[in-house]
């Protein structure tokens, strides 16, 4: 047996780690049925001293283990052993490192720097947003030091240089979070870097999401790009040198000369200042910075999940059309920007302008201008003067939603272009790719991929509803998403940044609210929202706050991380308890409910309802019409996800307990609010449903709700059941669920035995639809399944919004059939649903405990089924006769003849 991957924080060996990192290991051993029995896990500090010992535990938990020792120093380097005994008594020790960076406040000397030139308040859109700042502090280095660390950050987006070369591909540091309480610093290894003598760190830094007008519309006090950073050399006798930011880094104006990271950046080569970043450069403009007093108070050490680029396109197609337009087509919609080797004479102008589809005549279409001005409301423009020399250029402190790129020299469409200068680099914070999926069905194939793409895409630093119009952390469209997400890639580092953040924006009615970090418009969008409403607090909606307990609880579901529940658990508590005092203190106009049903029923504020039901959503968001769709669905969304936040909580404190048994608050809160959560659901099934087994409205998602929550009383099943399926068979079995309905409405018709109507709504090619995107040319799943009007014309939503793309988790589990049946998937059924049509599938998964694979066929009414499991866990294998195998890891073989 031997441990693989052992990580920290989910990373191999981190640098820069904060106070409390937890641990991970998997097992691989070539006998079958091994399981993990015991472990022993020793931190042990840079002098050999346990500061950790967790004894030998009688466990099979091999994920998530929490740092519990003595309080770790700053800037150590601790090693991490775990020792592992099998079922098989096969022992086996893995080992690895992780250094942590300034834990305390008192580590940083380096001081806050700024330009000594005072700027005017900036306004939103292209060429109105404040230039780039360039800041460069000379160091000179004694010879043979062994280690160099940076910690740095900044206001504003900046890239680090050491000597004019950048530690990494990066982009968007410190990342997007709620600044005032948490502002991530990043540790960067720079010994191979630096040389002994002469040496200059640079930072160029630009608007980013700090200075964005979107994002932080209030910058009377602090509208100048600032940075922060501290170099910390180790010499042979451990002696530590340390250089801080300070007055005497000198700064000037950097080549950006306006950049919006939702408008673009205007860059002008001929404003480079030649080897700024190097001790060549001429200093002659260069003013001393001033210090400024922004302190240490809210900075937090970042993890391993940079922004990178994920893929680079090539040209696929170059468009001239009617209009005299020169369009590129990358081929594939993604979020990131394009990379231009300059070819022009000095002065000329090239002008990138993105969109995300083309109109009917194959012209430049803006669906973000079309969208009124919601969230970024501009266009996403780059312009890029050249300065007569061949270098590339990629824009740095913007990025944008697109397959297209309209191209324009000097205000004309280039009549040739040489394709190979142009690329287009989608960008996506750095995750594990954690699963793969193909399968006999083409059209199949390219939804998975569009959902793939619709992920990386949206997933930037935050959790973003679409890269070019909002580029906002809605809370929703996470409910919906988290777990498909975690299906295909490692989040867990980024989801848990966003939900401390979510936490940090939690008001204290328990409020959270719609859009986290909650920043720009929304606030006050909010605001208006809870008044009109008659509420208090900050904007939320039921399906959107409880993004709060179930993010988490999905990211629990896939990897059996309780770290992340714990963390939590009083942000998620204190959601419920909003919920519960909003249910019993809040009460509808004119209402005759039974005060015994009243008190539990979450039935007045402000609600979204199901959002984008495609049938009402079909020409964009007309918020008059949408309004009355909005309040006929709340009338179940509300209750029934006020509900499921709080029996999921109670769940959760359930697990919590199991595995801290002393722990008196997790067993008083499964008592308190399993009761709350039983008596809302009692509430539901008296007042909601009604007797006759009908819904306050015939939405479809009205039905699909109850059925999938199993909240239908018995004696009415048959009725309800039988609505369901009437309303879908009444709109030719098209689907027509919003955003909080979506994801169960495939689970909710197999719970019925309707399979086949969840295949053909899964199948169906007439829009709304999966496959209808599909066939339109789709490459990333859409905001409005119809995207397109009757014309060919597109509409003015997004074309990159993942929300829809949650069914990937209805294929993995029932086309696929990796069905996990405890946390983690350390048990699970492989059951692949042969009514599905379809002559093969596979998949791989990468679990906490190592990769499930399955992948099945049909020759020749013969069923082939091959799997691999993993160790530490167990699979129960349903082959199409009925007949089951239990087996724990190994690779499987069967076989079984099968008349279809
Ligand atoms: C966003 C959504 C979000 C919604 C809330 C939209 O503008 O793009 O995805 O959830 O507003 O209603």
């Amino acid at each position: 047996m031997i441990i693989k991957d052992l990580t920290v924080l989910n990373a191999e060996k981190p640098i820069g780690t904060g106070k409390k990192p937890y641990f991970s290991w998997k097992i691989e051993s070539e006998k079958k049925n091994t399981f993990q029995k015991s472990y022993c896990l020793q931190v042990s500090d840079h002098n050999g001293n346990i500061v950790m010992d967790t004894g030998v535990v009688e466990s099979d938990k091999n994920a998530y283990i929490a740092y519990d020792g003595k309080a770790l120093e700053s800037r150590s380097e601790y090693s991490v052993k775990v020792h592992v005994k099998d079922s098989n008594n096969d022992e086996a020790d893995a080992e690895t490192f992780f250094e942590t960076g300034l834990l305390k406040h008192e580590d940083w000397s380096a001081q806050w720097i700024i330009s000594p030139i005072k700027r005017k308040k900036n306004k939103p859109g292209f060429r109105k947003q404040f230039s780039s700042t360039l800041f460069r502090k000379e160091v000179r280095i004694e010879p043979s030091f062994k280690k160099a660390r940076l910690y740095a950050t900044a206001h504003g987006a900046y890239e680090l240089y050491v000597n004019g070369v950048r530690p990494d591909e990066r982009s968007f540091a410190p990342e997007h979070t709620v600044y005032e309480k948490y502002l991530c610093y990043q540790t960067y290894d720079v010994t191979d870097l630096l040389k002994s003598g002469k040496n200059v760190i640079g930072f160029h830094v630009g608007d980013g999401y700090y200075f964005c007008l979107n994002t932080k519309p209030n910058m009377k006090t602090d509208n100048q790009h600032a940075v922060l950073f501290q170099l910390e050399l180790e010499y042979e006798n451990n002696k530590i040198l340390t250089i801080g930011s300070d007055k005497t880094v000198l700064t000037n104006e950097g080549p950006v000369v306006s950049s919006d990271l939702f408008a673009g950046e205007a860059y002008d080569a001929n404003k480079e200042i030649v080897s700024w970043c190097t001790s060549d450069c001429e200093l002659n403009g260069w003013l001393n910075c001033k210090e400024k007093k922004h302190g240490y108070d809210n900075l937090v050490a970042q993890n391993s999940d940079k922004v990178l680029p994920v893929r680079i396109f090539d040209v696929k197609e170059v468009i001239y059309n009617d209009k005299g337009e020169c369009i590129l087509d990358f081929g594939q919609n993604l979020a990131g920007r394009i990379r231009y080797k300059d070819s022009l004479r000095k002065g000329d102008v090239i002008r990138f302008e993105h969109c995300e589809v083309l109109n009917k005549n194959r012209e430049y279409y803006n669906n973000v201008l079309q969208a009124g001005g919601v969230g970024g409301g501009c266009d996403q423009t780059d312009e890029y003067v050249s300065d007569g020399h061949e270098k590339t250029y990629e824009p740095h402190f913007t990025y944008h939603g697109f397959r297209y790129v309209k191209i324009s020299i000097n205000g004309k469409a280039p009549e040739k272009i040489e394709t190979e200068r142009f690329k287009a680099v989608a960008l996506s914070s750095e995750k594990k790719n954690t699963g793969t999926f193909e399968c006999s069905d083409e059209l199949l194939n390219r939804l998975y991929s569009n959902i793939r793409w619709s992920q990386y895409s949206n997933m930037l630093s935050i959790p973003t509803d679409c890269p070019q119009r909002e580029k906002a952390g809605w809370t929703g469209d996470m409910l919906v998403y988290s777990k498909t997400a975690m299906l295909n890639e490692d989040c867990t580092l980024m989801f848990s940044r966003w939900l401390e953040n979510m936490s940090l924006e939690q008001d204290r009615y328990g409020v959270i609210p719609m859009v986290v970090p909650e920043n720009g418009n929304y606030p006050m969008m909010g605001k208006i929202m809870t008044l009109t409403a008659g509420g208090k607090g900050k904007g939320t909606s039921s399906g959107w706050g409880d993004a709060s307990v179930i993010v988490p609880y999905s990211m629990y579901e896939v990897t059996d991380n309780t770290e992340v529940l714990k963390k939590q658990y009083f942000t998620m508590r204190r959601w419920c308890d909003f919920i519960i005092d909003r249910a019993k203190n809040y009460k509808p106009k004119k209402c005759n409910t039974p005060e015994q049903y009243e008190k539990y029923l979450w039935d007045t504020g402000y609600h979204y309802g199901e959002w984008l039901i495609p049938s009402q959503s079909k020409n964009g968001i007309d918020m008059k019409n949408l309004k009355a769709i909005m309040a006929e669905s709340s009338c179940y969304t509300a209750p029934i996800f006020g509900w499921n936040s709080v029996n999921t909580f109670a769940k959760i404190a359930e697990i919590l307990n199991r595995e801290d048994e002393n722990n008196a608050l997790y067993a008083n809160d499964v008592i308190k609010y399993q009761a709350i959560a039983d008596k809302m659901k009692d509430a539901i099934q008296n007042v909601i449903i009604s007797k006759d087994g009908s819904m306050p409205s015939e939405l479809m998602g009205a039905y699909v709700l109850p059925v999938y929550f199993d909240l239908i009383p018995d004696e009415i099943k048959d009725a309800f059941n039988k609505k369901l399926v009437d309303i879908i068979e009444k709109n030719g079995r098209i689907m027509d669920t919003g955003f909080l309905t979506t994801p169960y409405l495939l689970d909710a018709l197999c719970k019925i035995g309707r399979g086949d109507l969840a295949y053909a709504l899964l199948y169906q090619k007439k829009a709304p639809s999966w496959l209808s995107e599909v066939l339109q040319g789709g490459t990333t799943i859409w905001e409005n399944c119809f995207g397109y009007d009757e014309d060919g014309n597109p509409g003015n939503l997004s074309f990159n919004h993942y929300a829809f793309g949650s069914v990937a988790d209805w294929i993995f589990r029932n086309i696929v059939g990796i069905i996990p049946s405890s946390a983690g998937y350390r048990t699970f059924k492989i059951k692949p649903d042969l009514e599905c049509g379809l002559k093969s599938a596979t998949r791989t998964f990468e679990t906490i405990n190592g990769t499930i694979e399955v992948k099945w066929k049909i020759n020749d009414q013969k069923y082939i089924l091959d799997v691999r499991v993993p160790c530490n866990t167990s699979a129960e294998i349903i082959l199409p006769s009925g007949k089951t195998k239990k087996i724990g890891n190994g690779e499987y073989h069967y076989e079984e003849q099968i008349s279809l």
